[in-house]
């Protein structure tokens, strides 16, 4: 106990030096850091506490969360540090970039490369569904692979926070729409269901390079994601398994009561029975 409240009154830049920024969100940045004994390499997210406004309390909550997840796809929290200002959150350092980047770069890409990607992200929310946790902001962005390696892992990267972001979701202009189920567009009561629909839309982009619901409106937008319209395009889909297309109609179901939980997901022959084409999609 002394030991842990010890440390949290420490100043981060004693034990990290903080460099170049990875990233940027509403309320938070993330930054690579060096551990000044190892010269390990690790990636800080840094919280100003004066963007929470009030909502200190739900992030304490969310950060006592964080700490009791361990899973291989998703990404580790290693310690925390905390000033009257800033919360400091340290993090493993994932260095084989984004999922979609990563994707464009290579020369070829088959629905088994897809599979396996999906495979690991359901792994991960039937983990946290098993936890009680929603993750809520399941988008290609969050996705990470661990290192530049061919066989690499995916891991979730933006995790927990997410749900900090409550009244944002709906209501502010920045940040897409895209990926987010009908129940809560409509302001149902929803529940984890909502994670299954976004590895739906992940999957469809994964397959196609672009997202099943697109409008330059948002009100359109929301119009085809409450109807679940969406459609398998001719001549892009043309090529696809029709397992594929089987595997996201029951994740892109617009009731939650018949959408795939992530067991039914993971035990689709899409997923696992071998039925992901092993031909060239690009
Ligand atoms: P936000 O809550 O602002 O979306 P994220 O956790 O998604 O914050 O981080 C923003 C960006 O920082 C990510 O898109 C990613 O590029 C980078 N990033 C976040 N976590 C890590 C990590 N553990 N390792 C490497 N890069 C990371
Ligand atoms: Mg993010």
């Amino acid at each position: 106990f002394i030991k842990e409240s010890g440390k949290k009154a420490k100043d981060i830049s004693a034990v990290y030096e903080l460099k170049e920024k990875l990233g940027e969100g509403s309320f938070s940045e993330v930054r690579v850091a060096q551990h000044r004994r190892s010269l390990r390499l690790v990636a800080v997210k840094c919280i100003h506490k004066r963007a929470l406004k009030g909502r200190e309390a739900l992030l304490e909550n969310e950060i006592a969360v964080l700490r009791k997840i361990h899973h291989e796809n998703i990404v580790s929290l290693e310690e925390t540090f905390e000033t009257p200002t800033k919360l400091y959150l340290v993090m493993t350092l994932l260095t084989g970039g984004e999922l979609l980047e990563r994707i464009l770069e290579r020369g070829n890409y088959t629905e088994k490369d897809a599979s396996r990607v999906i495979q690991q992200v359901l792994e991960a929310v039937r983990y946290l569904h098993q936890l009680g946790v929603v993750h809520r902001d399941l988008k290609p962005e969050n996705l990470l692979y661990e290192s530049p390696l061919e066989d690499s892992k995916i891991v979730i990267s933006d995790f927990g926070l997410s749900k900090m972001e409550e009244q944002g979701v709906l209501t502010t202009a920045c940040g897409t729409p895209a990926y987010v189920a009908p129940e809560l567009l409509q302001q149902m009561t929803y529940g984890r269901e909502v994670d299954l629909w976004a590895v739906g839309v992940i999957s469809y982009i994964l397959l196609c390079g672009y997202p099943p619901f697109y409008h330059d409106n948002d009100t359109q937008l929301y119009r085809q994601i409450i109807k679940a319209e969406y459609e398998f395009d001719s001549p892009y889909w043309d090529y696809i398994s029709e397992s594929a297309k089987d595997f996201i109609s029951h994740l892109l179901q617009k009731e939650p009561e018949t959408r795939y939980n992530c067991e039914q997901a993971l035990q689709h022959s899409w997923i696992s029975g071998g039925e992901a084409l092993e031909k060239n999609i690009h």
